[in-house]
């Protein structure tokens, strides 16, 4: 694993510079899905300190099991009824997809007096199957976000379509950059973070702006 994750932070440092940005822009969230503690241990040992899950149960019942001092995040869908361990469990939470969500996360906060982190999860290409706001609902959502003091918007994020080639991702983190822009110049909300590829585009995505990526397979290996 030592060899493997060596070899990420040079690609990432490599498609930074391309970009002329730092690599310390960019903040490698470790996608730890189906893989047990012991592994997380291991990339723990080789220096990584930001892990990802996608799935409330999942995490409750390993984060325990891992080393402390690591930072989780949560990168899939979060059930309404899962918001109050999720406040336990997590730092930041990426796929804050709906203004319900928003205000349930918000309403938890308050009462169990937690802060988070938080983006807002575009379905920037509008497949029907993709969790996320519509482009459109974005500056609604933006408005509500001023109701949630407990709530941070840290970013954006977006899962692009799948498409034969990475490029293909290349329009739809465009689009998500450009969204992120608006929020400061249009909408009058500042957002810094963009949420944005995996192990297939991370460095596409890291070329147009990305400031975090979700990286699982090329860590770990295949999922089972
Ligand atoms: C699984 C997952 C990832 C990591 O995917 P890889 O292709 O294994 O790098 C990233 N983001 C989300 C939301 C995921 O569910």
């Amino acid at each position: 694993m030592g060899d493997r994750i060596s070899d990420l932070q040079e690609r990432i440092a490599a498609a930074a510079r391309r970009a002329g940005r730092a690599p310390e822009e960019v903040e490698l969230v470790a996608v730890s899905k189906k893989f047990g503690p012991e592994t997380v241990r291991e990339a723990a040992e080789h220096g990584l300190r930001v892990f990802g899950e996608n799935k409330v149960q999942e995490a409750y019942a390993k984060i325990p099991e891992c080393p402390g001092g690591l930072s989780w995040h949560l990168v899939g869908h979060l059930q309404s009824n899962k918001i109050r361990p999720a406040l336990e469990l997590f730092d930041v939470i990426h796929s804050v997809d709906s203004v319900k969500l928003l205000r349930g996360l918000e309403r938890v906060a308050e009462e169990t007096g937690h802060r988070v982190r938080a983006c807002l999860q575009v379905n920037v290409s509008g497949e029907a199957a993709k969790f996320g706001l519509a482009p459109e609902a974005l500056p609604e959502a933006l408005e509500a976000a001023r109701e949630c003091p407990h709530i941070e918007i840290a970013g954006l994020m977006t899962m692009p379509p799948f498409t034969r080639e990475p490029e293909g991702a290349r329009e739809h983190f465009v689009h998500l950059r450009e969204l992120r822009d608006r929020c400061a110049d249009e909408w009058d909300m500042p957002v810094d973070g963009l949420s944005m590829g995996m192990s297939r585009d991370f460095e596409i995505a890291i070329e147009e702006g990305a400031t975090w990526i979700r990286i699982g397979t090329d860590i770990f290996g295949p999922r089972r």
